[in-house]
């Protein structure tokens, strides 16, 4: 057992971001899985009913946005473990100051605090 990261990152705060990660592979192999089966299964309703492509274009349009979406998030997981690698997790990216411990905790990928934060969502288009 090593003690070797930053005495200000508390080892559930890394472990959960871990756990999180794992978990976010894990859906977004199962929903690459999950498409083929679907397409299959839409290629077959497609073959009996020829007219409604509507339904499978929304699908697709779905897992795409998902797709986005998960992949913003685990790179969000990776770089707050790249600040706790680097010891400086838990600070606001914007104005430095210490992040309360209550907000990691609920949120572990924070790299703001919450006023960086909503300033930083405000300037971001929305999808
Ligand atoms: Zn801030």
């Amino acid at each position: 057992m090593t003690h070797a990261s930053h005495p200000r990152t508390p080892l559930v705060l890394r472990d959960a971001l871990l756990a999180q990660r794992a978990e976010l592979l894990a859906r977004m192999a199962y929903e690459r899985g999950g498409v083929v089966g679907r397409a299959q299964v839409a290629a077959e309703h497609y073959d009996a009913a020829a007219s409604d492509n509507a339904q499978l274009r929304t699908e697709r349009e779905t897992q795409y946005a998902m797709n986005e979406h998960e992949t913003a998030e685990l790179a969000d997981i990776e770089r707050a473990l790249e600040h706790m690698n680097q010891g400086d997790y838990g600070h606001c990216i914007d104005c430095e100051i210490n992040i309360p411990m209550a907000r990691l905790l609920a949120t572990p990928t924070a790299l703001r605090c919450v006023a960086c934060q909503s300033v930083h969502e405000s300037q971001q288009p929305h999808f």
